[in-house]
């Protein structure tokens, strides 16, 4: 029998509320595909990995740092749950990822500026960034149409 896809998924994009407002990002597409190529899903918060809380201030990367809007350098925090989700990636053996776009973490095109303005700029999350060093591909939940055409690949 053929193995299942296995999936590394933003836990927000499933409906978690675990984003930093305390709400999530449920994007009911997304799920459908999902659910259409039975895929063995992974869920991951890489914020929530690093221990922050829920809710949170929001936070934004500026010149290769993270800050929350208070000014505070959570950087290390950052990277610590870069490291974890990866680790998780290589202990399920999740074949890609679906992460959410803008996200300081997660953002795989683009992110917010770092000014706290809603300005958004090309670039990419803490966590998209450590998963592309390590030849993980990452899609974000805006590119549903690729990501179909991916999981038709994997499903020959
Ligand atoms: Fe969603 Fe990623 Fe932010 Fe967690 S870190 S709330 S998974 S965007």
């Amino acid at each position: 029998m053929k193995k299942k896809i296995k999936v590394l998924i933003s836990a927000c994009l499933l409906g978690d509320n675990v984003k930093y407002s305390g709400g999530n990002n449920l994007t009911p597409e997304l799920v459908t595909l999902l659910e259409k190529y039975n895929v063995n899903i992974v869920k991951v918060c890489p914020e929530c990995f690093a221990g922050l809380p829920i809710p949170r201030l929001p936070s934004e990367i500026k010149e290769g740092k993270v800050y929350s809007k208070d000014g505070r350098d959570i950087t290390e925090e950052f990277l610590d749950g870069a490291e974890k989700t990866y680790e998780v990636v290589e202990r399920k053996q999740a074949d890609f990822a679906i992460l959410k776009e803008r996200s300081p973490s997660c953002g795989s095109s683009y992110i917010y500026d770092g000014s706290f303005s809603g300005k958004v700029i090309e670039g990419q999350g803490f966590t998209t960034r450590k998963l592309n060093e390590e030849n993980i591909i990452v899609f974000s939940e805006e590119n549903l149409e690729e990501i179909e055409k991916y999981l038709q690949e994997l499903s020959k």
